[in-house]
């Protein structure tokens, strides 16, 4: 990636690793740009990239992902890993799902919006003057992707393209319990490198905002398996768990207002009739029992208020009658 380009700013170099920024003019968000990572195996082999922190919050897949690079440091491999842990450094810095818009905005197309502005434009908005660089620099050397994000309440997940050759390997990577195969994300940086026929998937780990050991642990074993799957490193897939690709789904309200008390954990296999958690009536103490309708796993399994995404509020336990308190989707085993 020696090309002299404007605004690529090497930083210390070793003979198998070396880190330098893009720099990303006139943002506006008071940074200079993001690093990339790049390390170089001893052998012939694939390019892998490695991304997270789009929306400033996915922070155990920025962690996890310099934790495997480190881990890299002193691994033989073949071929080359790109990592890009930071991928929205004025969202991190702002600790901002969103830098720019209103607090708890989930508006798709803000001027720093990145999520779905792949693969970018050079003469567009922030985001995806950022997304263009990022995609002609780095992303177009790839032959896989993987970007991570996080949700607060729901359990971690992987999604890709079951139809992409070499798609399918990914979801048996991060010991996910749930896996969709079906791409919906039209526009997202792992959906455009799977219209390029390359493999990619996007993952979300639970947690936002902070970084959670156990996630951390997914994130890194998840690409080391990765690397398995793509012959760069020996070795067994280091499977921590059984996953299944996630069936039908079952939303389960308040039926009243008052705490939404969890029973149960995310990932949890629920039979129908078991109990998930209760209501707890904040005025009279009085207790309602919620049930699992149906045979599954458990997706979410705390009351999840409007944006519960980005805004605090939304992820406050008190529901009103209606609000959704938990999720099951069914399993179909892949492991
Ligand atoms: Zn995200």
């Amino acid at each position: 990636m020696q090309k002299n380009s404007y605004g690529h700013r090497p930083h210390a170099q070793s003979n198998r690793e070396r880190c330098f920024t893009l720099d990303w003019p006139d943002n506006g968000a008071g940074v200079d740009g993001i690093f990339v990572r790049e390390i170089a195996g001893g052998g012939d082999g694939p390019t892998l990239l490695m991304t997270a922190g789009e929306h400033g919050v996915e922070l155990s897949g920025c962690a996890g992902i310099d934790s495997l690079c480190r881990r890299l440091a002193d691994t033989a491999f073949r071929g080359t890993v790109l990592a890009i842990p930071c991928l929205m450094p004025g969202n991190i810095r702002h600790r901002a799902h969103t830098h720019g818009q209103v607090y708890g905005s989930q508006e798709r197309r803000g001027e720093y919006d990145t999520y779905l502005a792949w693969p970018g434009r050079p003469d567009g908005s922030t985001g995806e003057r950022l997304c263009h660089r990022v995609w002609t620099e780095v992303v177009s050397r790839a032959d896989v992707v993987i970007n991570f994000h996080a949700w607060q309440n729901s359990a971690s997940c992987l999604f890709t393209d079951r139809s992409v050759p070499g798609a399918i390997a990914l979801a048996g990577s991060f010991g996910n319990v749930f896996n969709i195969l079906e791409d919906d994300l039209k526009g997202s940086l792992h959906s455009r490198v799977l219209q390029t026929g390359r493999p990619a998937a996007l993952v979300e780990t639970h947690g936002q905002c902070r970084i959670d050991p156990e996630a951390v642990i997914r994130v890194r074993q998840g690409l080391w398996n990765v690397m398995v799957t793509m012959g760069m490193v020996e070795g067994p897939l280091e499977l921590p768990r059984p996953m299944f690709e996630a069936g039908a789904e079952h939303l389960i309200r308040a039926p009243k207002a008052g705490l939404f008390v969890p029973l149960k954990a995310i990932e949890q296999v629920t039979r129908a009739g078991e109990l998930l958690g209760y209501m707890l009536d904040v005025e009279t103490g009085e207790r309602t029992d919620l049930v699992s309708p149906a045979d599954g796993a458990i997706w979410l399994i705390a009351r999840n208020g409007p944006k519960a995404d980005v805004v605090l509020q939304g992820m406050h336990a008190y529901a009103d009658p209606g609000d959704l308190v938990a999720l099951i989707k069914e399993i179909i085993p892949l492991n």
